[in-house]
């Protein structure tokens, strides 16, 4: 009953010509980690570490490759309602009209105050007013926000931003359920504690709706 959007055939890949070029200095990270192991007062020559700057260079260029990067480009191919044939996006919602949900996806980010990651799945809402993205689409705009130093609190808000901004629906929602590392593996150590954020703009701020669609996340799987 969920949404199963199609990409309409465009796939999901990026115009590269329109990428940023990476930004991440992956020799400037080697130098600093070098530093971080001897100011831990270990030997960075040691065998066991002495790939260690060469990995931790290519992680962080993965971790923060949306710097610089628009969310907006992948919201750029919309479709407008009425013109797709044979594509069913959208379901009904009570007393709303028609909703797009996408439950669960997936992301990690990087906490900009421990540098230490946070994981877990964003669920996505939008009520369309005459446009609508392939699924994949959403993911993405998951993904670059992600790739930067964050915070979950504001991870939320910039998505919520992104998809009003890039597909002008008359309301959106966004729910993110996180694992934070900084929390499970130091201080108090609270390894499965879990912390939600929300955002919501247009129709989808009113109670009853988000109380609807968080119904709809927490509902089954399969
Ligand atoms: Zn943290």
């Amino acid at each position: 009953m969920f949404v199963a959007g199609e990409d309409h055939g465009r796939g999901i890949l990026i115009d590269t010509t329109k990428l940023a070029t990476p930004r991440v200095d992956t020799d400037r990270i080697r130098v600093a980690v070098g530093e971080l192991l001897a100011a831990i007062g270990e030997d960075p020559l040691r065998e066991g570490l002495r790939e260690t700057p060469n990995r931790v260079a290519q992680s962080y260029s993965e971790f923060f490759a949306g710097l610089g990067v628009d969310p907006l480009e992948h919201l750029q191919d919309v479709v407008a309602i009425g013109s797709a044939s044979g594509t069913a996006m959208a379901v009904p919602f009570t007393g709303l009209g028609d909703l797009v949900l996408l439950r669960e996806i997936e992301f990690r980010s990087m906490c900009e105050h421990h540098l230490l990651p946070f994981v877990g799945v964003a669920h996505l809402a939008y009520r369309p007013k005459d446009r609508l993205v392939g699924l994949g689409r959403l993911a993405r705009v998951v993904d670059t926000l992600a790739a930067r130093p964050q915070l979950q609190e504001r991870l939320t808000e910039q998505i919520a931003d992104a998809l009003e901004t890039g597909l002008a629906p008359s309301g959106v929602f966004v729910m993110l359920e996180a694992t934070h590392l900084c929390l499970a593996a130091r201080g108090t150590r609270q390894a499965r504690s879990t912390t939600v954020t929300t955002a919501a703009r247009g129709s989808l701020r009113e109670a009853s709706a988000r109380t609807e669609i968080i119904a709809m996340i927490g509902l089954p799987r399969g």
